[in-house]
């Protein structure tokens, strides 16, 4: 089985399209490998566009990465993958924020070495281990683009400085940002008001949430927040999903107000997508056309892959995320009898952020009303989502570093 990975490495091309065969190759590859301590690259994969790109390393094992350059300063970044084979080497051509890409073989490991286009950067790295129906690990590294930031120089020159505009070399100074980007949501507003309560409406206590959840986040250096609206208007559900993309979100949560026929029924909930709601976003996203638009080979059938790929994992820490966030609500705020539900709701659509929906309570019930258009109790309230938020992060940089 030894040659399975080999034959991949030396045919790039045809492994891609013939990816869910490797994967199934794959089962038993990892039985074999299973006691040797070098992880073998099975494959690398490209997606994105020019605002955020990803590059996929396929191991039959779990790896660590550490940076040797981040090419802030010259746009070559270098990965040193400690305990990977990649004998042979490999290169390909880029994508998106990728100019090209280059893997070599040396005495500490594998030399990942990626050349960045002008204004890109190393947005986050990953291990993502077995699940979902994919067998291997996968070691991903986002890049993304950093607006209104740095043009580089490409000679350090006096002369060349000269001519470049102040301004501009004082961007080029400007810090990479290695915040967690949050996207919060709040629901409807404008001409859209909600669900309607005996106070008032739905999307001034999800726009008062979303405020309190920015301070209690801002409190943390670790986070940048951006709302989908700061204001009472009303922004398109697919603009929203938009806004997440181009910020670069790293967690996404859209605040909402149930409503019912019984104004009995009371408590917060949190929803994830459903299957359903997946097929219906692969054909949202593949009309708009802003994500996975190309891969390699151009070939329809990777983009397939590609898409799947991402989203079963984005489904998976969905629903951990939504997990944890019910858990720290529990006793901060009423739930409902079964808090973490799947839907089909079009705002979790964007495929590669991590994204739930949380119903804060039923506006339609007079306690709940209360409860949310209550200052002290909300910041309480989403203080506890902050923390769930905390959590999240937590099990996810250990995931990483494993
Ligand atoms: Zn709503």
């Amino acid at each position: 089985m030894a040659g399975a990975g080999k034959v991949v490495m030396r045919n790039r091309g045809r492994a891609l399209i013939a990816a869910s065969a490797v994967a199934v190759a794959l089962a038993g590859f990892v039985v074999s490998h299973a006691s040797a301590s070098v992880a073998g690259l099975l494959k690398v994969r490209l997606g994105g566009d020019a605002q955020q790109t990803r590059l996929v390393l396929d191991l039959d094992q779990a790896a660590t990465g550490k940076l040797v350059a981040d090419g802030v300063s010259d746009g070559h970044v270098v990965l040193l993958l400690a305990n990977v084979s990649a004998q042979g080497g490999l290169s390909g051509n880029g994508q998106g924020l990728v100019k090209a890409w280059s893997i070599d073989q040396t005495s500490g490991g594998a030399r990942l070495q990626i050349d960045l286009a002008a204004d890109a950067r190393i947005k986050g790295r990953f291990l993502l281990p077995p699940a979902d129906g994919v067998d291997h690990y996968r070691y991903v590294v986002d890049v993304a683009s950093q607006p209104g930031g740095a043009i580089r120089m490409v000679s350090t020159t006096a002369q060349v400085a000269a001519k470049l505009r102040p301004e501009i070399i004082t961007a080029r100074a400007a810090p990479v940002s290695l915040k967690k980007v949050i996207v919060i949501d709040p629901g409807h507003g404008g001409h859209d008001p909600g669900a309607a309560g005996a106070q008032g409406f739905e999307k001034d206590v999800n726009l008062a949430a979303a405020l309190a959840l920015k301070a209690r986040l801002e409190r943390s250096p670790r986070y940048r927040v951006v709302l989908t609206r700061e204001d009472d208007t009303y922004v398109p559900l697919a603009d929203r999903v938009r806004i997440a993309q181009r910020a670069g979100a790293d967690l996404f949560i859209s605040l909402h107000s149930d409503s019912g026929q019984d104004a009995n029924v009371r408590g917060a909930s949190v929803y994830t997508l459903s299957d359903k709601a997946s097929n219906r976003g692969a054909r949202f996203v593949r009309q708009d056309d802003w994500f996975m638009k190309a891969s390699l080979t151009g070939d329809r059938g990777v983009q397939d892959i590609l898409f799947d790929l991402t989203q079963r994992a984005t489904k998976n820490r969905s629903s951990a995320f939504a997990n944890q966030l019910v858990s720290r609500i529990d006793g901060k705020a009423p739930l409902l009898n079964r808090s973490h539900r799947d839907a089909g709701f079009m705002v979790l659509l964007a495929p590669d952020v991590p994204a739930v929906l949380l119903e804060m309570g039923f506006i339609t019930n007079t306690e709940d009303e209360d409860f949310l258009r209550d200052t002290g109790r909300r910041a309480k309230f989403m203080n506890a989502v902050g923390d769930g938020i905390d959590d999240y992060f937590a099990e996810a940089t250990r995931l990483a570093s494993r």
